[in-house]
């Protein structure tokens, strides 16, 4: 099926949709981009990510193109135009084009785009299965905490990890895990604690992650934001990743290390449940 794209204002066929060779997204990774989730075609977690949009797009001195409900009516639009039931949108950000000089142009004109993908997001295969983890060093920038389109090293480090016969990455810097590829990574120690990192400039402020973090303090857990180590994740009684595209998935080996029983963590599981559950009737 040929998906409807949004780009700067108009609605086209995705062969239609051209971006210049000028564009400072494609020269110098000059944009930023959120993905949300949705399910029912609904929009899952739509207020944190939009408000995180916002922040990137301060830090970086782009000023957004639309105003708060025109960028939801485009997400609710684009949903509706490609037929979406399940899947994700992502929409990027760039400076514009302009042309091609280290400085920023003295009057940006953004792209703004938008894309939809169709995919389980519920019924995630890796929800049964659980996903395995090889550790690879963290060699980001410094400023993980703005979601840039700067993905090449994620993308390397992912390569790195399927190299190695696991499903995907965690990072790991000073010794400890910073996130996961694409994904927060948090673990539950023996004695049932949640542990996941702080938020600080080394890494995204995850919009899933807050809200696992509500759910399981709502639930009674006891929660530490804090680094860990691979040593203290190998030893964890279960680990999991979440993020909008996966919500909340076991991490069931680390390495050369089997977590747990080596099957979907019980804690895992019903965090994932209470997320769902909460988000779908949260979804707009
Ligand atoms: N960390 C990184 C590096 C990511 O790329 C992502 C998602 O893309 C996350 C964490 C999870 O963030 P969220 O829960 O907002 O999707």
């Amino acid at each position: 099926m040929t998906r409807i794209v949004y780009l700067n204002g108009a609605w086209l066929a995705e062969a239609d949709a051209k971006v210049s060779v000028f564009d400072r997204g494609f020269l110098f990774a000059d944009a930023i981009y959120e993905v949300t989730a949705v399910i029912g075609g609904k929009l899952i977690d739509y207020h944190g990510h939009a408000a995180r949009l916002q922040r990137s797009l301060s830090e970086l001195g782009i000023a957004c193109p639309l105003t708060d409900q025109a960028l939801l009516d485009v997400h609710r639009d684009i949903v509706r135009r490609n037929g979406l039931d399940e899947g994700l949108i992502y929409l990027q950000i760039s400076r514009g084009a302009a042309d091609r000089d280290f400085a920023y142009p003295a009057k940006p004109e953004p792209t703004l785009v938008l894309f939809t993908q169709a995919k389980p997001v519920l019924n995630n295969p890796r929800n049964e299965t659980g996903i395995s983890i090889a550790t690879v060093p963290d060699w980001r920038w410094e400023r993980r905490d703005i979601k840039t389109v700067q993905l090449l090293y994620p993308s390397m480090a992912k390569m790195e990890a399927m190299r190695r016969g696991a499903d995907d990455a965690w990072l790991v810097e000073d010794g400890l895990v910073t996130e996961g590829s694409a994904a927060t990574a948090h673990i539950i120690k023996p004695d049932g604690t949640l542990v996941t990192r702080g938020l600080s400039h080394a890494l995204l402020h995850g919009i899933t992650r807050a809200s696992i973090i509500d759910l399981a303090r709502g639930a009674g857990m006891t929660v530490e934001e804090r680094g860990f180590s691979v040593e203290e994740a190998k030893t964890a009684a279960e680990a999991f990743i979440t993020s909008a595209t996966n919500f909340a998935t076991s991490v069931i080996k680390i390495d050369d290390a089997v977590i747990g029983t080596g099957k979907p963590g019980l804690v895992a599981t019903k965090l994932r449940g209470l997320y769902t559950e909460s988000r779908l009737a949260s979804a707009i």
